[in-house]
């Protein structure tokens, strides 16, 4: 009874598993197009590869070995390059911002300059301006100066005319003063005679009177006429005194104006001296400004320069990065794992009950030949499986039939699969040495019970496993 049990389960269990590996059959198509990745030609030269390998298998593989260490040589001088070309490049671009650095510390003290010579224009203007006043000042002072002389002339001229007068009027007055003098003279003479006889031959006191009055008279107009002689000498004197004053008030406005143009030549000559001075200082700046300039000049020369070496290094780098990538595909071409043969790793350890075998079935239900494409080994969950040879993962994952799984990629377009993990340890691109674990055994996916589906694809399709397990 009991023993009918478990012969029901065996059963049923088996059904099950069949069923399960028809849905794998389901699923080959997807795992195909993976496989179907090598191409043709590759599988050809595989083939020849494991001809050869099987010739002189040690022999390919030191040159293999030596092909990839001769590569990742190359990517390490490459790497190395790549390094140094980079420190030039920093060092370019350290030295590319001293130099900008400098040219900024230059453009400041330019700066510093260029607004120092504005002052100094500011202040040359005020000189100018001090100039053009003092200038203006004088061209008054020349013109006043002008004007006095020619009064100081005019009044020397004025003078000389009334000197003239004067002495013409002295000339009147002496003559006047002769012609009286004698007349009194000669009166005086005649007196001895002509006044007794002016007496004695008067016909009357009255005449006599009259006669004498007469005299009188002439004697009293010739002191009028010399008093008003007199009067005109003096008021030419005094005239000509008063334009002898007025000269030398004249004269001495124009000798203040010369003083006072002597006082405007000496600021003239100081301004003109501030100005030269100014305009020396101000050339002497923009000597210094035409120096900045040549000098950031040159600098940005060299920035240029620098720019255009780091523009140098970076297609260099460019280039070794380049390089990098060729070789880092050569060696991945080269590195292609070639599988080196011998009996595979069992994968469930100590578990060799076979519950179901790889080859044709007929489906206990539906009741078609259905190929079962892998081995299941029996063995209880949590178990460890073991990579079957070395490898690279190229899947650890999950899917609803297979349940957790794995790919190992053993080279020559050898694959094994292994279905229904409880867990798994690697993942995908990991490297595996054969028995190395990978994973528990389970029953994820499509499955009974705990057992572990190992399968074996051989040039994108599955194979007997047993191939590589006996
Ligand atoms: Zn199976």
């Amino acid at each position: 009874m009991r023993n009918k049990t478990f012969i029901t389960k065996k059963m049923l269990l088996f059904v099950l598993c069949m069923s399960l590996c028809m849905a794998q059959f389901i699923l080959l198509p997807a795992v195909n197009v993976y496989a179907d990745e090598d191409n043709d030609d590759d599988d050809k030269d595989n083939d020849d590869d494991d001809k050869e390998d099987n010739e002189d298998r040690s022999s390919s593989e030191s040159d293999s070995s030596s092909e990839i260490e001769d590569i990742k040589r190359q990517i390490e001088e490459s790497k190395s390059a790549k390094e140094k070309a980079n420190q030039t490049k920093s060092q370019l671009a350290s030295g590319m911002a001293s130099v900008q650095q400098i040219i900024g510390s230059l453009q400041t003290e330019k700066n510093n300059v260029v607004t120092y010579v504005a002052t100094l224009d500011a202040a040359m203007e005020q000189i100018q301006d001090d100039l053009d006043a003092v200038n203006e000042s004088i061209s008054e002072n020349e013109a006043q100066i002008e004007e006095a002389k020619l009064s100081v002339e005019k009044a020397e001229e004025a003078i000389d005319k009334a000197e003239k007068a004067l002495e013409a009027a002295e000339k009147v007055r002496q003559d006047g003063y002769e012609n009286i003098k004698d007349q009194v003279k000669f009166m005086y003479l005649a007196s001895k005679s002509t006044f007794l006889e002016i007496l004695v031959t008067s016909e009357s006191v009255s005449d006599l009177l009259n006669r004498t009055h007469y005299i009188s008279k002439i004697m009293d107009y010739d002191k009028q006429k010399l008093e008003e002689y007199a009067e005109v000498v003096k008021e030419a004197d005094e005239a000509k005194q008063k334009l002898e004053d007025n000269k030398l008030i004249l004269e001495e406005k124009q000798k203040q104006l010369e003083e006072r143009q002597e006082q405007l030549e000496e600021k003239q000559a100081e301004a003109q001296g501030k100005k030269n001075d100014m305009s020396d200082l101000i050339n002497a700046k923009e000597a210094e400004i035409g120096q900045y300039n040549a000098a950031i000049g040159t600098k940005e020369q060299q920035v240029k320069e620098y720019q255009a070496m780091i523009a140098q290094q970076d297609a260099e780098i460019a280039a070794i990065e380049q390089a990098i990538r060729s070789q880092q595909a050569a060696l991945a071409e080269a590195s292609r794992r070639v599988y080196g043969g011998g009996q595979f790793v069992w994968p469930a350890p100590k578990y060799t009950r076979i519950s179901d075998d790889y080859g044709m079935r007929t489906h206990p239900t539906l009741g078609v030949q259905m190929m079962h494409n892998g081995i299941d080994m029996a063995a209880p969950s949590g178990s460890p499986i073991l990579a079957a040879a070395d490898g690279t993962v190229i899947a650890a994952s999950y899917s609803s039939s297979m349940g957790n799984y794995i790919m190992i990629d053993h080279g020559s377009d050898i694959i094994t699969v292994y279905m229904h993990a409880s867990s798994l340890s690697v993942s995908a691109g990991q490297e595996v040495s054969a028995g190395d674990r990978i994973g528990s055994v389970g029953s994820t996916g499509r499955s009974t019970g705990p057992h572990l589906h190992f399968g074996v694809r051989k040039n994108g399709a599955y194979v007997n496993p047993w191939t590589y397990l006996k």
